[in-house]
């Protein structure tokens, strides 16, 4: 493409129908720094025409660290000798919630490992108990893949969102990056189920994940566009010691900017985080997210003494603006690029 047409299909490509194939190709590879700009501008432009200058806010409780899979690049797998594994008791869950609402935070995000010992009931008994404190705030869940039943069950308990990354839509690619007992369609089918069941969804994916390709981000934004997810997470990939991926390279910190921009201008109404995972490789991550669209936050709200053995990748930021107990120093951080902090719930509109 010349650099007419490149223009154009840079200020047209959030208003089509169909954006083929070739034309992801060339938004992925073939920009120069200045249309890379204007794209990332455009992106800015089209979050703050939707949710203003504001930045929600999700106080992230991280409720355990034991998981049954071993997916290669998590730290978290459960080959991994080296992980320190705790597991957060249901009085501990809520002592965060009732830190986090004196905080401020009208939405907690529960996450963790795939953990046996907190069953499906488990944790539907946990929403409700936080429901019954805090029925005006917003509850995620991101506890992995559980049945269809199970997913009705949180939802009945109170549960708003769920957070599941599709990971890869590429099978090849999922199958490097998972044993064989994962099943790509599975988590597909999962996804599926939460849209269907009522949920604010989320999927996503790292960006630079160990033999990804510039064709699996093109078919990972085409499945995007399919399932029309209310929320997107993506961050880079970050080696984990302790993993199969220890010494691979990390994931590139502009490819997920641009990312995070040709999805919001295809996505404009979803929830897009400033990701931990940016924050941890840069230390201005997260503005430059934010400016390249994203309009979410999940500060750190689990007990300070868990916070560094969630090691999901190696020197995950959990303190300065990462924490919960930092939100003025956030409100700082995004007054200095013209944002602040919005404590509402953030619910997709
Ligand atoms: N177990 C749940 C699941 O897998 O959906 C939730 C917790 S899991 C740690 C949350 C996300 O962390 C995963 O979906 C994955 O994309 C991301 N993640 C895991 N290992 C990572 C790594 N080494 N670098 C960046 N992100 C990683
Ligand atoms: Fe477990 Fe999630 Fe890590 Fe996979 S990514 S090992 S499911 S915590």
């Amino acid at each position: 493409m010349d650099k007419c047409e490149k223009t154009l299909l840079i200020n047209d490509f959030a208003n089509k129908k169909f954006v083929e194939r070739t034309e992801w190709r060339e938004l992925l590879t073939n920009l120069d720094e200045d249309e890379r700009k204007a794209l990332l501008q455009l992106s800015a432009e089209t979050a703050t025409q939707n949710f203003g200058k504001g930045i929600f806010v999700r106080g992230l409780i991280e409720i355990s660290s034991y998981c049954r899979n071993n997916c290669y690049y998590c730290g978290l797998r459960c080959s991994n000798a080296t992980a320190e594994r705790y597991r957060l008791s249901k009085e501990e869950i809520l002592e965060c919630c009732h830190h986090g609402a004196r905080l401020g935070f009208n939405t907690f995000v529960l996450q963790g490992g795939e953990d046996a010992k907190q069953s499906d009931e488990w944790i539907a008994e946990v929403v409700r108990e936080i429901r019954t404190h805090y029925p005006e705030k917003a509850v995620t869940l991101s506890v992995g893949e559980r049945s269809a039943e199970g997913y009705r069950l949180f939802r009945k308990a109170g549960a708003d969102r769920y957070l599941l990354r599709h990971e890869t839509r590429n099978d090849e690619h999922y199958a490097t990056l998972h044993p064989a007992n994962m099943n790509p369609a599975k988590r597909r089918e999962c996804l599926r189920t939460l849209k269907a069941e009522g949920f604010q969804t989320g999927a996503g994916m790292m960006i630079g994940s160990p033999g990804q390709t510039v064709e699996h981000l093109i078919d990972d934004l085409i499945y995007l566009e399919e399932l029309q997810p209310e929320m997107i997470g993506i961050g880079p990939f970050i080696p984990a010691s302790g993993t199969p991926f220890a010494q691979e390279p990390q994931g590139s910190i502009d490819t997920t900017l641009l990312m995070i921009a040709l999805l919001r201008l295809r996505h404009p109404r979803a929830l897009i985080p400033a990701t931990t995972a940016l924050a941890t490789l840069s230390n201005d991550g997260r503005k430059r997210a934010i400016l390249a669209g994203a309009n979410v936050v999940m500060p750190n709200l689990s007990p300070i003494d868990v916070r560094k053995k969630y090691s999901i990748y190696n020197n995950k930021a959990t303190t300065g603006n990462e924490a919960a107990e930092a939100l003025e120093k956030l409100e700082q951080e995004l007054n200095s690029i013209g944002y602040h902090i919005d404590y509402s719930r953030g619910d997709y509109k």
